[in-house]
């Protein structure tokens, strides 16, 4: 079977974007409303010449803000599973949100190989929320555009050693 490689972060990020992306097939549900993603999905994914599962963290959309945390890590833990890298993914353009901040926490203590991903950096409007990044303490972020493909190959590049 397949190396896994898990998607995850807080709603709206991009996450089911960048699933689709890198299957090359509209299998997540996309849409502007947080709340939409709501099962966890998995399909097969190619970048260049890896070949891997993705799997698209959900099912926390539909959280009020008091249980928000606690489901996302719930939710988190099990599409993290048995996978080999997460690929925690903040929205560049809207910052560091404090969920986004308590969640690299978490995962980081929880031990999951992780690498950073700058979603929605097309253009210049990411960068304010990319200099922030840095205070995750998770190193560059790969910046990527889910949505115009951009940042491919700078996500090869550090998906390729963990797989
Ligand atoms: P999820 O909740 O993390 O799965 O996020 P979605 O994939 O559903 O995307 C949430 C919103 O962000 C949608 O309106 C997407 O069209 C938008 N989005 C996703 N990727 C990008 C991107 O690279 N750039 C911009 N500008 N918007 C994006
Ligand atoms: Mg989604």
């Amino acid at each position: 079977s397949l190396p896994r490689v898990a998607i995850v972060g807080r709603p709206n990020v991009g996450k089911s974007t960048l699933f689709n992306r890198l299957v090359g097939r509209k299998l997540a549900l996309v849409d502007d409303t947080p709340g939409v993603t709501r099962d966890r999905r998995e399909g097969e994914a190619r970048l260049f010449d890896l070949r891997f599962t993705i799997v698209d963290t959900a099912g926390f959309e539909d959280a009020d803000a008091a249980s928000l945390a606690g489901r996302m890590r719930q939710q988190t833990d099990l599409a993290v599973g048995d996978a080999c890298v997460a690929l925690l993914v903040f929205d560049a353009r809207a910052g560091i949100t404090p969920l986004d901040k308590h969640f690299a926490d978490w995962l980081r203590r929880r031990g999951t190989p992780l690498i950073l991903v700058a979603n929605k950096a097309e253009g210049r409007a990411g960068e304010l929320g990319v200099a922030e990044s840095y205070r995750l303490g998770l190193g560059d972020p790969i910046q990527i555009s889910a949505e115009h493909g951009e940042g491919m190959a700078d996500l090869f590049e550090a998906l390729a050693p963990h797989i």
